[in-house]
């Protein structure tokens, strides 16, 4: 017998227009996310979205998994779906979760009638069940109030469905709501958590990286088109930009006052990315900074370094600790690669008295011996754009 899933949309405050966008997308989405996994049949109805096999030659398994890192769904269960008849929802009961019913010391069943047509109320549906596993299984206590097993049956429009307890889903909006922004992303455990908090927020990622060769290493390059690749498990395909950004290092080096390396070159990388952002229609920039943790992410070094673009700049991290950041990198599964020691360029060259509470006056001045849209237009010629997608590197 077939098995499909259930997943429940996030945010349900939403409404009309916008909920009717939000729901286009999702099903989008999913049928995009399903396509390595088989032929699924992806359809809404009543706030839930149904992912339904088509053959039996689909990916259950593979599918399953893509589905938990899908923004927009806040809960999902794999279930079976049986006739609207109260001999066949207990058949389905005893033929998908006998063996967790027979393990469990005490169950309860739970009920939903949205199809009203149904001649039992919820209440009744959950005793009638209920008394026919008690007698199924007699090992198994009936505990209303703390069961160790809860099963769920779900009278709906097209059929009834049975299941054991849901698992929280990836929350957020679905990919693609929230128009499309540009993240800067480094080796570090920072940037990959912020393109993530951003992207679960409805948001297309795209990426630029900043690299220095030969002071930074190809595995470093590497590196940061992994951690690309990770993000994308939650979101859709992504380009990195990768700008080679050594001759602009450089000639900060040879021409600039040390104290302000890093903030110089900091700005050439927020504006260097507000350019590729407007070519392809990016609308925000997305970094990882976080407030006092190294002497570029003061209050004022952030001036500073803002003063130089338009677009909105998000820092999703900026007032969380290193720890809330960790868990996060772990539980998105970016942390072990970010913790691989390979350079960045912010370490090759960095001040060893960088300035922390700098104007943008000093700034200005420091720079003024560059020309700094001459070293911006050839870094932009410089750009290699990498596509990376998650299920690519799967070979599927
Ligand atoms: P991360 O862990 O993300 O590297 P960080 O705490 O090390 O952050 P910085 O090195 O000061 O902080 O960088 C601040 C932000 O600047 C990063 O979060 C990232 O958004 C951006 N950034 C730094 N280096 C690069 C780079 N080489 N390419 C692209 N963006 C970068
Ligand atoms: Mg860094």
């Amino acid at each position: 017998m077939k098995e499909i899933f259930l997943m429940k949309l996030g945010e349900t405050v939403l409404k009309g227009g916008n909920k009717r966008q939000f729901e286009s997308r999702l099903r989008q989405n999913v049928r995009r996310r399903m396509k390595p996994y088989g032929n699924f049949d992806v359809y809404i109805m009543q706030s839930t979205v149904y992912v339904e096999p088509e053959d039996d030659l689909a990916d259950l398994d593979g599918a399953w998994e893509a589905c938990r890192s899908i923004f927009g769904v806040v809960s999902l269960c794999r279930c079976r779906p049986c006739e609207k008849d109260l001999d066949a929802i207990f058949q389905a009961v005893e033929d998908y979760l006998g063996d967790e019913l027979e393990m469990a010391e005490s169950f309860k069943v739970e009920s939903k009638r949205s199809d009203k047509a149904f001649p039992l109320t919820s209440i009744a549906i959950s005793q009638e069940i209920g008394g026919r596993i008690a007698e199924a299984h007699p090992a198994t206590a009936v505990d209303v109030h703390h069961p160790a097993y809860t099963v769920y049956v779900e009278i709906r429009d097209l059929a009834a469905y049975v299941h054991g307890p849901a698992e929280p889903g990836a929350g957020g909006l679905p990919t693609g709501v929230g128009g499309r922004a540009m993240c800067l992303l480094s080796g570090g455990i920072d940037s990959p958590v912020a393109a993530y908090m951003i992207a679960k927020r409805g948001v297309e990622i795209e990426c630029v990286h900043f690299f220095s060769y030969p002071y930074t290493s190809q595995l470093a390059k590497d590196k940061v088109l992994e951690l690309a690749r990770l993000v994308t498990r939650f979101s859709s395909r992504m380009t990195v930009n990768v700008v080679s950004f050594t001759e602009i290092q450089e000639t900060i080096r040879d021409n600039c006052p040390e104290e302000y390396f890093t903030l110089i070159m900091r700005r050439f990388m927020m504006e260097i990315a507000q350019r590729l952002a407007r070519q392809d229609g990016c609308g925000a920039l997305v970094t990882g900074e976080n407030l006092g943790q190294v002497a570029s992410q003061t209050m004022e070094a952030m001036a500073v370094t803002g003063a130089v673009v338009e677009l909105p700049v998000f820092m999703p991290l900026v007032g969380m600790d290193k720890e809330e950041i960790v868990t996060i990198a772990r539980k998105i599964g970016t942390l072990d690669t970010s913790v691989l020691p390979y350079e960045d360029c912010c370490t090759v060259f960095t001040p060893r008295h960088p300035k922390t509470k700098p104007t943008l006056g000093q700034v200005l001045h420091a720079e003024q011996k560059l020309d700094r849209q001459a070293l911006i237009a050839r870094a932009l010629e410089s750009v290699e754009k990498v596509r990376v997608a998650y299920d690519d590197a799967e070979g599927i």
